[in-house]
């Protein structure tokens, strides 16, 4: 070999090991950018989570944060119900035919098994630790790919269920990193579902599941001051059922508590997901409507007072006839400024005075201008 010749080779060499180094060097920078980008995400994520009090909010931002982050079209959860801690009801959709939420209930062969195992699992792993059951055929319907139990303090919260994933290139397996960053976006909504429940737990009625006056009242203010910087409407209706002694006195208390509990639903079941029933006292309900004008807010109470009116209560094999009397006052910058809560509720409950002077059974707008 000529010496030109030799030195040509060491070249070469030095230049390929060069290469291959400054290959790995950028391979590398890529892995820790990427870790950089998922650790940033976590705390995004972790972030958005523990400021979310609202529950359905809140389990709203952990199926869809889930989904981007595990690239799949869609996903569905099923939730602890923590009044009494028997089941897991499915949170994003009802059953087609019975329209009733799906439930799992938490002593269950499948959720013993998930609470074992607490960290994501395909369901085609999860299909093979469990024998044939029937919580398995009912997750099965969904089509999963991805079984998220979601653990806090040994207890488990919630069952996450990732459908169909996006394929990247030929790929639809999960890889590692992603699997660790879903075990870590658990954890955070495992812990995060525990504080908004026990918000949960402590701001509702436990007869009615309406919120308690003092929630309710908080929740007003707020809407009240961010009513005024937006220059917004806001409604109050506030409902109280009428000659309601009289089911306590002639069928006794617990005629009135089904006569209490089934209007709440029924005012409940009225409203909008972003609207808040309150029980505000005894048989005193109250309604906040964010946005709402007069209109708005007289065609809601109207709605509610006539499916009362129409439903049918029955008790004992006894129809009752129940109906309830309503007061509606508006929020507006230029017509109504009010700020404090308390004042606000009075003009609804002045309405409601008039309501009931007037015959009952009929709702009222309180014109604070007249
Ligand atoms: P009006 O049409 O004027 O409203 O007549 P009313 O009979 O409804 O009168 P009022 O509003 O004063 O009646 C409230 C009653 O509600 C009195 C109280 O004993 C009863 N009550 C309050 N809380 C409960 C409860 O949790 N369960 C039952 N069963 N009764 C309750
Ligand atoms: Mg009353
Ligand atoms: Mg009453």
């Amino acid at each position: 070999m000529e010496t030109d010749d030799i030195f040509a080779a060491v070249e070469k060499i030095q230049s390929e090991s060069r290469k291959s180094e400054k290959d790995k060097f950028i391979e590398e920078t890529v892995k820790y950018e990427k870790k950089v980008y998922d650790l940033e995400q976590l705390v995004e994520i972790g972030l958005a989570f523990s400021s979310t009090l609202n529950f359905d909010n809140l389990i709203e931002s952990i199926v869809y944060m889930s989904m981007a982050q595990m690239h799949v079209m869609g996903g569905e959860i099923f939730v602890r119900d923590f009044t009494t801690n028997e089941y897991l009801t499915l949170a994003t959709s009802k059953d087609i035919i019975t329209r009733e939420a799906l439930k799992i209930t938490t002593n269950s062969i499948l959720a013993k098994k998930l609470l074992e195992i607490h960290e994501p699992i395909t369901f085609d792993e999860l299909q093979k630790l469990l024998p044939p059951c029937e919580e398995l055929q009912l997750i099965k319907q969904f089509n999963p790919t991805l079984i998220v139990p979601l653990v806090d303090k040994s207890r488990l919260n919630g069952i996450l269920i990732l459908l169909e994933r996006i394929v990247i290139e030929n790929d639809s397996s999960y890889f590692a990193d992603e699997l660790a960053q879903m075990k870590s976006i658990a954890k955070l909504a495992s812990v995060a579902i525990t504080n908004a429940s026990l918000l949960e737990i402590s701001s509702t009625d436990m007869m009615t599941q309406l919120k308690l006056k003092y929630y309710f009242l908080n929740m007003l203010s707020d809407s009240l001051t961010t009513a005024f910087e937006r220059e917004r409407n806001l409604s109050v209706l506030m409902f109280d059922i009428d000659f309601f002694k009289k089911f306590n006195d002639t069928y006794g208390h617990e005629c009135g508590d089904y006569v209490l509990i089934t209007v709440a639903s029924l005012i409940k079941n009225s409203l909008r997901g972003s609207d808040i029933a309150g029980r505000y006292g005894g048989e005193e309900f109250t309604v906040l409507l964010d946005g709402a004008s007069k209109d708005d807010a007289m065609i809601v109470a109207e709605r509610i007072r006539s499916t009362i009116e129409h439903h049918d209560f029955v008790y004992n094999n006894q129809h009752l006839h129940v109906t309830i009397s309503g007061g509606i006052s508006v929020f507006d910058v230029d017509t109504n400024p009010v700020s404090n809560p308390n004042e606000f509720i009075n003009q609804a409950d002045k309405g409601l005075y008039l309501s009931k002077n007037n015959g009952r059974n009929r709702v009222t707008f309180f014109d604070p201008n007249n």
